[in-house]
Order: C-alpha cells, then sequence, then structure tokens
C-alpha cells in the first residue's frame, strides 16, 4: 500500500448480478412460453453455478456455459423448450437489466480521476452480455483495460487473464497492484496465482474459508479509497 493498480470484478462487486440474472431468467422462459421462473429457477441457478465452477477450475471454456446450461435445465426439468431460444433470450436480457450497487459509480468516478492509479476490470462472463452492460451503464470511461474471459479463452483464476490485463495496462508493477472482488474462488485465488495483493468485498459480512487469500477486506467499495 498504497497501490496504484487496482483491477476489479464486476458481478456481485460493481454489478447487481442478482437483480439482472432474475429478470433475465424470466425473460428467457417467457420466450418459450413458461410463465413460472420461480419454480424453476433454484435448478437453473444450481446448475449455472456448477458449470461457473467447472470455468474457474479450467475445465470448460467460459463460452460453453451459453447454451450448456439451458440443455441441462431442459432436461433436468423436462421442458417442453428450444435451449438455443433460451440461451439467446436469456444473453439479451443479461445485457439489458442490472444496474450498479448504489454508490460503485461514484467510487469508480473518484479512482478513474486520480491520475496516478491504472484501473482494470477482469470479469469472468460472456461477451455479449459483458459488452451490453459496459456499454449501457457507460464503463468503459473509467477504465484503462477490459478484459472479458470469453473474449481471451481463459477465466480467473487462472494467472493468464491477469497477464492479459497487466498488458493492456502496459505492465505495471505487481508490487503496487491489488485485485478486488467478492469471490475468493476466482479473484482472490487468483490474485494470489498472479502475484499481486488482494482485497475481499465481503458486503455481507461472510465468514472467509481461506484467510491465507486475504489482504485486505472490504464490505463497501468506499474504502477502496483509503486504499490507493
Ligand atoms: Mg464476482
Amino acid at each position: 500500500m498504497p497501490y496504484a493498480t487496482l483491477l476489479l470484478d464486476l458481478d456481485h462487486t460493481l454489478f447487481d448480478s442478482d437483480a439482472s440474472e432474475a429478470l433475465a431468467f424470466a425473460q428467457a422462459l417467457a420466450a418459450v412460453g413458461i410463465d413460472e421462473p420461480a419454480r424453476y429457477f433454484p435448478t437453473y441457478d444450481a446448475i449455472n453455478r456448477g458449470l461457473w465452477a467447472a470455468v474457474e477450475r479450467g475445465e470448460l471454456p467460459t463460452a460453453a456455459i451459453k447454451v450448456v446450461r439451458w440443455e441441462r435445465l431442459v432436461a433436468t426439468a423436462a421442458l417442453d423448450a428450444d435451449p438455443q431460444v433460451l440461451a439467446d433470450a436469456f444473453l439479451i436480457g443479461m445485457g439489458q437489466h442490472g444496474e450498479l450497487y448504489p454508490g460503485a459509480r461514484e467510487v469508480l468516478a473518484a479512482l478513474a480521476a486520480r491520475a496516478d492509479l491504472a484501473l482494470g476490470l477482469v470479469t469472468n462472463g460472456l461477451s455479449e452480455v459483458q459488452r451490453a452492460r459496459i456499454a449501457r451503464l457507460e464503463l468503459d470511461a473509467y477504465f484503462d483495460a477490459i478484459v472479458v474471459s470469453s473474449e481471451v479463452g481463459v477465466a480467473k483464476p487462472a494467472p493468464a487473464i491477469f497477464d492479459v490485463a497487466f498488458a493492456q495496462l502496459a505492465d505495471p508493477p505487481r508490487a503496487s497492484a491489488v485485485m478486488v472482488g467478492d469471490s475468493l474462488t476466482s479473484d482472490l485465488r487468483g490474485g494470489r496465482a498472479a502475484g499481486i495483493a488482494t482485497c475481499w468485498f465481503n458486503p455481507h459480512g461472510k465468514p472467509a474459508a481461506d484467510r491465507a487469500l486475504i489482504d485486505h477486506e472490504i464490505a463497501a467499495l468506499a474504502e477502496l479509497l483509503a486504499l490507493v
């Protein structure tokens, strides 16, 4: 500390992904004539979480998530629906819905205003979804580098995705860099593997499964301003 390079996660760190996903899920089911999203969401959620965990383990490319989660839901819940139609409607909905958490934009603006700071967005996600969100929320104004896992073929926690971010930032020193995110398994494990400091965004005061991964812990994004 103080850090000069901040790498930030998007989903559940800056962006209310739960709201985005719930609205997109209802929109996807409506596209195939199903109007009971609450009945199917828990099954979808378990399938989706399992697939993202496989992405983090390097067992599945990010882009495969797109249709596989719907193929599995259709099979598991015995739905009469085309997984591709569900997948297409869902991606559009995910891009269209959801907002930054309250206060997140103000923190981004304050960080971006600092000429001595480099800001990177490093997200495990699908290009179609994340680029639509980034454009709609005008996030590119704040970041010097934006790395989306499906575009680069590697996902957090693999060090290679951090290498892409550092290359986009013209290789700043890793000793003064920190990865900020809500996920111990992707953001913090990834930061560790990339040889940079870690900051856990933990707004709900969850117990940590592995404290050794955590250099800093914050409950509100505004606390970042004290780290730079
Ligand atoms: Mg996240």
